[in-house]
């Protein structure tokens, strides 16, 4: 039986020390409260931080935390150091990836220990998970905070389904490449299966990081990564909504809104509720609400601002600066415009249950939300659930998540305080029909998109996507058959293995002639060629000089030319067709003249073929431009022996005569080889693979369609399956 293992940074009990005594509360914030009741209706265990530091307990008080969260709440903490937490959490959490993905770049730290901290703490968190995952267990990471945590997963236990949901904004590609452990974060997500986020466009920000940084391309979200795809979709975060819809008659939180209530009878009222945070725009609120009282007097004494500001990482030095502002500003709106009778801005710097809340939202007449950046934001669903009698209105900004799928609402721009004036005054003078017709349909889709749906919706589509990758991915991993592979390798007595180099023995490069062969490499070459029961081949698409430069002094065979030139060791390069050269001026006019377009891009030729090379090129305008280059070198091909193919970020116009499974024919036949064995990573090493006989072990790089029996996930692998190789001809040889 498969289990789904939750994990976030807090859990949803903390753990706190009163008087010396410890005490367990329901944690606060919109991913506790969205999953807890999920967590409690399924067999799931719960893995996080219980909020309380190493330094503040014994080591006893922390087993009975341990016990206590096990037992009581099926989580599993993970305890953190002051250090760690000031470091990781404070430190790289909200002084780096907080302010930088809110688009806040000046505000954003780079600190080398900080980001350790943040690896270790992840490290931290994965050992925790590695004790409690069971075979085929369903993982579900939670937020910016662990953001490698899903590729450490992955490594280890391959057969698991992981799912990551990013609870802030993903965003821009310009922006995401300021950060200097980019490249590290993206792959620490790719280890997901699933990657959720709120809304289509932080996806579309997501992919374009990935298609950009690391070069991998997507088709419908779906981006093919190592041996495995990986999925990219938006799940926007619903809230609990018969929570909110219902009354709460029975509990304290009466005595504490009515007060409020009671006061503000006769008047309109505007309310706010936010954490303290320089992304929520709330000085900019203010001025906006100070514009708003200028441009409409006959306002003034009719409305009353109630502002929640619930105190957060006030220990951090911006959040007070910003609280002293938001203090300064609410007295020079209530100095300017208050009078004897009336003060215009009640600022409440304290957190409210959500009871209490839910009073509030009833008695406001306008809720106004305007962040400058925001992931989601609940309060704004929240209040729309709680007006049962649909005659509330929402005034949100359009940097809000939620803003995407409240269409009926006033939407507005948080940095255009004229726009938020208007735009409350809209909502104010709304009248009461049009209100609960826009309220009706928001309510609807509260409704049914509520927070169980949503996290069904995303663990469905978590299992869905991991069940079609399965489907897709015909070839067998050679990772999970590789005893079979090297016990045949082992028992052979005459082998031929065909090694393309590209992409298979060696990474790319951003130029061809860098990707030269290390000292690894050669090493492993000399000790297969050196077992007198192989015959080695590297068949390649390169020119025969680098090749015959780079391997010389090694024993082996090399097909050049994509099967055009052919040596054997020590000997003159054979040529095995011969060729007309007559159709390649027009092709290369054409590639020319693209090549003068797009930046980056490159023309190779080579003596049976013409190569334009776009590895190099802005793959945003490659997506735009490809088709039509592709197109037009169609168009112009007249004979029957051209052909274009398209490789990686290659397209190229060849002679079909040329292939590398002609080349590799001359080595197989009238042969009684045992073992043959051919491995390579693109459409040219196709032909290899259809050319050689059912039992050959043939094997592709990367996923895709393929004629090969295997798949491996990287060049990095074949160097592993290379040494395993190497060992069994060593150890042969000794014996
Ligand atoms: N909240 C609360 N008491 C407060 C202020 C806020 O319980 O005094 C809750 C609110 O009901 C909402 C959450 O905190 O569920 C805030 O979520 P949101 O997405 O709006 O903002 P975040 O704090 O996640 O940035």
């Amino acid at each position: 039986m498969s289990k789904l293992i939750l994990i976030s940074n807090r859990l949803p009990t903390t753990a706190q020390k009163i008087n010396g005594f410890l005490t367990y509360q329901k944690s606060i914030g919109g991913l506790a409260t969205g999953l807890k009741n999920y967590h409690a209706q399924t067999d799931s265990i719960w893995v996080g931080w219980p909020g309380i530091a190493d330094e503040e307990i014994t080591p006893a008080e922390k087993k009975a935390i341990q016990n206590e969260l096990q037992n009581t709440y099926q989580c599993r903490p993970v305890f953190l150091t002051e250090k760690e937490i000031d470091r990781y959490y404070n430190g790289f959490c909200n002084e780096t990836i907080w302010p930088l993905f809110h688009y806040f770049a000046g505000k954003t730290k780079y600190d080398i220990e900080t980001w350790e901290a943040y690896r270790q703490v992840n490290e931290k968190f994965f050992k925790t998970v590695a004790t409690v995952i069971g075979e085929n267990d369903i993982i579900w990471v939670h937020d910016y905070q662990l953001m490698l945590l899903p590729k450490m997963i992955k490594e280890q236990f391959p057969d698991t389904q992981v799912g990551f949901f990013l609870h802030i904004p993903f965003p821009s590609s310009e922006i995401f490449r300021l950060l200097i452990w980019r490249e590290e974060i993206l792959r620490g997500l790719l280890g997901a299966d699933l990657i959720g986020f709120h809304t289509f466009e932080y996806t579309r920000h997501f992919l374009s990081s990935t298609r950009h940084l690391l070069g991998l391309e997507n088709t419908m979200n779906r981006i093919s990564y190592e041996d495995r795809y990986v999925q990219a979709d938006a799940f926007p975060m619903g809230i609990d909504y018969q929570f909110f819809t219902q009354k709460h008659e029975d509990n304290s939180f009466q005595e504490e809104a009515r007060e409020i209530i009671e006061k503000t009878k006769d008047m309109k009222i505007i309310l706010s509720v936010d954490r303290l945070d320089y992304t929520k725009g709330i000085p900019e609120r203010l001025k906006a609400f100070g514009r708003f009282l200028t441009h409409y007097p006959e306002y003034r004494e009719k409305v009353r601002f109630n502002l929640i500001v619930a105190p957060s990482r006030v220990e951090v030095d911006i959040y007070d600066d910003l609280r002293k502002e938001i203090t300064e500003l609410v007295s020079s709106i209530n100095g300017n415009f208050g009078t004897f009778t009336w003060m215009p801005v009640w600022f409440f710097f304290r957190s409210f249950s959500q009871e209490s809340l839910i009073a509030l939202y009833r008695h406001s007449d306008v809720l106004l939300v305007t962040p400058l950046r925001d992931g989601m934001n609940l309060v704004c669903k929240e209040y729309i659930a709680a007006r049962t009698d649909y005659e509330g209105m929402v005034v949100i900004s359009e940097t809000a998540g939620a803003a995407s799928e409240l269409g009926e609402a006033v939407i507005v721009n948080a940095n255009d305080y004229n726009a938020i004036a208007s735009g409350l005054k809209t909502a104010l003078d709304m009248p009461r029909e049009e209100k609960i017709a826009r309220n009706k349909m928001m309510h609807r889709r509260l409704r049914r998109y509520n927070v169980d749906f949503w996290a069904s919706e995303f663990l469905h589509a978590l299992q869905r996507t991991v069940s079609e990758s399965k489907q897709t991915i015909m070839q067998r991993s050679i990772e999970k058959d590789s005893h079979l592979i090297e016990n045949a390798y082992q028992n052979a007595n005459k082998r031929v293995l065909f090694l393309d180099y590209d992409g298979t023995l060696v990474g790319f490069c951003p130029q061809p002639d860098q990707a030269r062969p290390d000292e690894e490499l050669i090493q492993l070459l000399e000790v297969l060629v050196n077992d007198p029961r192989n015959t080695v081949v590297i068949i390649s698409g390169r020119e025969r000089y680098d090749l015959e430069e780079w391997f010389q002094n090694l024993n082996l065979y090399i097909i050049a030319s994509h099967g055009l030139w052919l040596r054997y060791p020590g000997q003159e390069w054979i040529m095995t067709t011969s060729l007309d050269n007559d159709w390649k001026d027009p092709i290369r006019h054409i590639m020319e003249l693209y090549t003068d377009r797009i930046p980056g891009s490159l023309i190779e030729e080579k003596d049976y073929s013409l190569a334009w090379h776009y590895r190099q090129s802005d793959p945003d305008m490659i997506a735009v431009k490809l088709s039509e280059v592709r197109e037009t070198l169609r168009s112009i091909i007249q004979s029957e022996t051209l052909g274009l193919q398209e490789g990686n970020k290659v397209l190229e116009v060849k002679d079909n005569r040329v292939n590398k499974g002609f080349g590799a024919a001359a080595f197989t036949q009238n042969q009684d080889y045992d073992f043959i064995f051919a491995v390579g990573d693109d459409y040219t090493d196709e032909d290899l693979f259809s050319s050689l006989p059912q039992d050959a072990y043939t094997v592709k790089i990367g996923l895709g369609n393929t004629n090969a029996a295997y798949f491996l996930k990287s060049w990095q692998s074949m160097r592993l399956l290379l040494k395993k190789f190497a060992d069994i001809s060593n150890h042969l040889k000794k014996e």
